[in-house]
């Protein structure tokens, strides 16, 4: 037996899990927010109860103190030697990190060196690593890298037809996102087929406020939507995705604006919330849509287009496909757009359970029996693969 705290850590927030392995039950969840402001907000679960306090969190490290103290304090842990170790979300680990790592200098220096690449997220990692690390001196501390399931993608599929020299010098490539959970849901999805992963072709897409889409053939990445960063692919809650790169020059002079912050536009202020106007969440895109508002309906029906240019593309990247899995916020939840996406693929023989798909956030079959290519709803679980990894890493 083993408790296994699962973080994610953010530069001003710290998302945790605590799990009983390896019977993957989770004894206790919640997140540290607004650390480094005035007032800070700790939401803790546990035992079907959710408590909410205002702590003031000068930085990571007293909100990791508070955390240790309070599951104590509640009888959620006898003692902090239950925990048998950290494992880290970690959003980048480069071409150094093939699989999960045990953090030692070596490793933090790497994941330090990878800020170039995840300017908002890694630094902030590192913040969170060095918190637990103060806190729980002898306990192992793991990186779980959502780049590493990509890792598997050949040459073709993750160079840029850029000067060679990018890459060599700069490593400008495809590195994906989101592989933690394109893994879990891939794996459960063969599960689902009733097949040997090595045996499937999934098509994962994994549609939140980031989406990405991934193909898994063997159970290994091949091709992600997402790129050197996690703006390319389909437009997403605030990003754009693809687009013609010379956008950028034109509507820099256009607008008087530097390139930095014609991008800043494309990741921040495109997307849902670009598009429709009204707001960056799908539940409001929805309703618009359902007011009949002529934007929100455009902004789902150009992702869904975008989606089925990546499935069609995958289909014949992976000689053909078994299943299509949606999940994270939207693909979980938003009925109308898996039927936006599963129609515009009948020529391919997918056929919808408009029953089976009127459902949120269940784990399910939503096509039919004679579907050519199945689709599955399958809720992920980002912390079970990182609880797993801490474990299979530290008995390495
Ligand atoms: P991320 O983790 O990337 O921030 P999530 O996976 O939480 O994003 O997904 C957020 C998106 O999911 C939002 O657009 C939100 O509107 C949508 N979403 C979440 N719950 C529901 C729901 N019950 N119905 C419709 N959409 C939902």
């Amino acid at each position: 037996m083993a408790k296994i705290m699962a973080i994610n850590a953010g530069s001003s927030s710290i998302k945790f899990q605590l799990l009983d392995m390896p019977a993957e039950t989770v004894i206790a969840s919640g997140v540290m927010e607004r650390i480094g402001l005035a007032t800070g907000i700790f939401t803790l679960k546990f035992d079907g109860k959710k408590e909410e306090t205002n702590p003031v969190l000068p930085t990571h490290a007293e909100g990791v103190e508070l955390l240790l103290h309070t599951l104590i304090e509640k009888g959620i842990l006898k003692s902090l030697d239950e925990i048998t170790g950290v494992g880290h979300r970690v959003v980048q680990g480069g071409e150094y990190f093939q699989d999960s790592a045990l953090i030692d200098d070596e490793a933090l220096a790497k994941i330090d060196k990878l800020k170039d690449l995840a300017p908002l997220h890694n630094p902030a990692h590192i913040i969170g690593i060095k918190a637990f690390q103060k806190a729980l001196p002898n306990v192992a501390q793991v990186a779980v890298f959502d780049t590493v399931f990509h890792q598997t993608m050949s040459p073709e599929c993750y160079m840029y037809a850029t000067p060679y020299e990018w890459y060599e010098n700069y490593g400008v490539r495809k590195y994906g996102a989101h592989g933690t959970s394109h893994q879990y849901v891939s794996q459960r999805t063969a599960e689902l087929l009733g097949k040997d992963a090595k045996d499937t072709k999934i098509i994962v897409c994994h549609l939140g406020n980031g989406a990405s889409i991934c193909a898994v053939k063997g159970g290994k990445s091949i091709d992600t939507s997402m790129g050197l960063t996690p703006l390319e692919g389909i437009p997403m809650g605030t990003r754009s995705g693809n687009l013609d790169p010379t956008i950028v020059s034109f509507i820099a002079e256009k607008e008087n604006l530097s390139a930095s912050q014609v991008v800043n536009i494309l990741n921040k202020k495109s997307g849902y919330l670009g598009m429709s106007g009204r707001s960056n969440d799908a539940r409001d895109v929805t309703l618009g849509m359902d007011e009949g508002d002529y934007r929100c309906k455009l902004t789902f029906d150009v992702q869904a287009k975008r989606i089925v240019d990546y499935i069609a593309s995958y289909y014949v990247l992976m000689g053909g496909c078994d299943a299509i899995a949606f999940t994270a916020g939207m693909g979980e939840n938003l009925i109308h757009l898996r039927k936006n996406i599963l129609d515009r693929l009948t020529v391919l023989g997918v056929k919808l359970d408009e029953e089976a798909n009127n459902v949120r956030a269940v784990e399910r079959e939503i096509t039919t029996k004679d579907s050519a290519i199945k689709a599955f709803i399958v809720p992920t679980n980002e912390e079970v693969m990182i609880a797993r990894d801490v474990i299979r890493i530290t008995n390495k």
